[in-house]
């Protein structure tokens, strides 16, 4: 069979599902093309000439670029078969199916879509039979200097991309791995995961980022992979993604984590207000956050935050405050301007629209969009939002470094400049990813 994986965008990563998706389809001698739109144009050729073709949908921005895409292929092949993998698959199915999608896969993908593929009944909608996994194969994606680098101290490192695990055994009540998951978590074997790293070292990677969810859901599992990874590769640096309580439950891995290259960490703290953190279940407080990045500090560790300043629950006290929280723990210059423009995303299933308070919020279903719209109780947040989300929008595309960006926000908010005894670090003195765009 002739197969065409798509993916549309993966944070300026090369994509994980296509090569994993793309090894499981060759073993079993099907002709594969790897395309992602993301760095390259649509196949027309191989599209036309396709069996099934497969769009990988990881996430909501992802999905939202996957649907003119689908048009276009219905288009060039109205007779292929249409197949949906990922996160985002199950949670858009209607809207999938209407555009004409056979076959939707989310969780553990392989096995149902190479059954897709195949003809057969790909099983239910959402898959969580552990895999038995396979190397990823990289050898048809574009090479990794085509996508996302490191910066670090003004030099420029090229990024790997690899998931030891996937799902997460945590409910956070806002975040789309739960309704497709809920609570479950697998793990990708140690070896495959190692290598994964070292066909991808030999392909030029200084920088790995691990992509899980959460990288601590099982510490020693990640634990057994980063020692190992740096008996192999001492001079190999990595990032990855843990919560802030797994940062203050394992806070003795910690100087594991910087001993064995780990340059800094992502995590999720949404917010500052603890009315919001208890909202979305996040399973911790500001305090919990403050000390979490007093042990990355201590351990050596940068810490690169994240949030979703404006929910329905945000008040102008509390979206100062975290500026304000930002400024006085040195993070400001950490922070991708973009996260301090985030509105609440409320896709399809979100456990969200379980509370009764979101309801009369909720201003309908778009489904181009892909999420519902809302409104915030006080019209001046939703205000507020708009105008900060325009000049990041602006100051972005004219290029401004973060912490200037980060300076004009503050004025917009408190019509004066940052206090001058706060230092704003400039971006050059911390590690990061030159992909701005987190969703
Ligand atoms: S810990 Fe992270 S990945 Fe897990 S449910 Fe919460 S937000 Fe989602």
């Amino acid at each position: 069979m002739r197969v065409v994986l798509v993916s549309t965008y993966e944070l300026g990563r090369q994509p994980f599902g296509l090569s994993s998706a793309a090894a499981w389809l060759r073993a079993r001698g099907h002709e594969v093309t790897c395309a992602d739109l993301a760095v390259g144009l649509v196949p027309a050729k191989a599209i036309r000439e396709a069996d099934s073709i497969a769009f990988h949908l990881p996430m909501h921005t992802a999905t939202r670029m996957a649907l003119p895409v689908l048009d276009r292929v219905r288009e060039l092949n109205p007779a292929a078969r249409l197949v949906a993998f990922g996160l985002y698959a199950p949670l858009n199915e209607q809207y999938l199916r209407q555009l004409g999608v056979h076959h939707l896969i989310g969780g553990e993908f392989e096995t149902a879509l190479v059954e897709a593929v195949e003809g057969r009944d790909a099983g239910p909608l959402i898959q969580l039979d552990r895999q038995p996994f396979t190397v990823p194969d990289r050898s048809f994606l574009p090479g990794l200097d085509r996508y996302a680098h490191l910066h670090i101290h003004g030099e420029r490192r090229t990024v790997g991309y690899t998931e030891a695990s996937r799902g997460c055994k945590h409910l956070c009540r806002h975040c789309p791995v739960v309704p497709v998951y809920n609570g479950v978590f697998r793990v990708v074997p140690a070896e495959i995961v190692l290598e994964d790293i070292r066909r991808q070292v030999r392909a030029g990677a200084q920088h790995i980022t691990f992509g899980d969810p959460d990288f601590l859901n099982g510490p020693g599992h990640a634990l057994r992979i980063v020692e190992a990874l740096h008996r192999e590769n001492p001079e190999l640096t990595y990032d990855a993604t843990i919560k802030v309580e797994h940062l203050l439950k394992h806070r003795e891995f910690l100087p594991v984590l910087a001993r064995t290259g780990c340059l800094f960490i992502t995590t999720a703290v949404e917010s500052t207000e603890d009315l919001v953190l208890q909202k979305l279940e996040k399973g911790h407080s500001r305090a919990g956050f403050l000390a979490a990045r007093n042990l990355l500090r201590e351990a050596g560790l940068h810490l690169n935050p994240t949030f979703v300043p404006f929910t329905p629950w945000t008040t102008r006290e509390g979206y100062c405050d975290m500026l304000q929280v930002l400024l006085e723990t040195g993070l400001a210059s950490s922070v991708a301007p973009i996260q301090l423009a985030l509105r609440l995303l409320i896709p399809a299933h979100s456990l969200v629209l379980e509370l009764p308070e979101v309801q009369p919020l909720l201003d309908g279903f778009d489904p181009a969009g892909l999420l519902h719209r809302w409104h915030h109780p006080d019209p001046a947040i939703d205000e507020l939002a708009r105008r900060v989300f325009d000049l990041v929008a602006t100051r972005q595309k004219a290029a401004d470094p973060p912490h200037e960006i980060f300076r004009q926000i503050w004025q917009l908010v408190h019509g004066a400049a940052p206090p001058e005894n706060f230092d704003l670090l400039p971006r050059a003195a911390v590690p990061y990813l030159d992909e701005p765009w987190y969703c």
